[in-house]
């Protein structure tokens, strides 16, 4: 329990009046997590496999599957076609069941890498009374948190969509706006800043009408998010323009 009442937190004193803008705004801040935030160092891959055979008995190990930009449901769903089934939805929890399970035990063996300048950020953000955090991935929700967890990343997101909910991520980035407005409780969200780290970001970002901010920690480098259309390419999310975008 925090030992200050929230209008007296020290974190809040020092960021109240750093900006100019309307008091009633808040910002959203929605991030991807695989190349924006961490590295899972090919343990999803691992896992994946792992629970194709403990849930249909299939050996694969998906090497055609690029999983950059893409969501968990549409994954399972392209193994299924190249296998020549239909998993209904019983069989498609339980998958998700066992990757979790699988993620779990390859991230204890294997932590993932947290990239630079994310802690920072998170932490930054979380003691700032005028963002939320939330999350836009590919990830299922069961998996986003155990990733979270063994990166020690969890506790700094208030809401999110996931990759068990929709295959199509700009899908997902318009239920993470809907959870954001209720969240926000009538308060307007501005700036809306989505951060990922390939062009399935961007065009999401697009979509709902945020800004995209693209980070060349992942399989893309900046040049092709440049050329992708972000309005805004780091190198990685130390860069002090991720800030300043945010508190525009
Ligand atoms: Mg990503």
């Amino acid at each position: 329990m925090s030992a200050h009442p929230p209008s007296e937190h020290p974190a809040a004193r020092t960021t109240a009046g750093a900006n100019d803008r309307a008091p009633n705004r808040i910002a959203l801040l929605l991030l991807d997590i695989d190349g924006t935030l961490l590295y899972a160092r090919g343990t999803g891959r691992i896992a994946f496999s792992r629970a194709l055979r403990a849930t249909f008995g299939w050996e694969d190990d998906i090497a055609y599957i690029n999983f950059s930009g893409a969501t968990d449901l549409d994954v399972l769903r392209q193994i299924c076609e190249r296998h020549g089934a239909t998993p209904k939805g019983p069989e498609i929890e339980r998958f998700f069941g066992h990757l979790a399970l699988e993620l779990d035990a390859g991230l204890t063996a294997t932590p993932p890498k947290v990239f630079p300048g994310v802690r920072e950020l998170l932490r930054a953000l979380s003691a700032d009374g005028d963002t939320l955090i939330g999350l836009v991935t590919g990830n299922t929700g069961e998996c986003a948190q155990i990733k979270l967890r063994h990166a020690g990343l969890h506790g700094h997101f208030v809401l999110g969509a996931f990759g068990h909910e929709h295959a199509d991520r700009v899908e997902i980035a318009r239920l993470a706006l809907r959870r954001a407005d209720a969240r926000a409780a009538g308060r307007p969200l501005d700036p809306v800043v989505l951060i990922g780290d390939t062009p399935a970001d961007i065009a999401a970002a697009r979509a709902i009408g945020a800004r995209a901010m693209a980070v060349a920690t992942g399989q893309h480098d900046a040049a092709s998010l440049r050329a992708a259309e972000a309005d805004l390419v780091v190198e990685s999310l130390d860069d002090p323009a991720v800030w300043r975008l945010l508190k525009a």
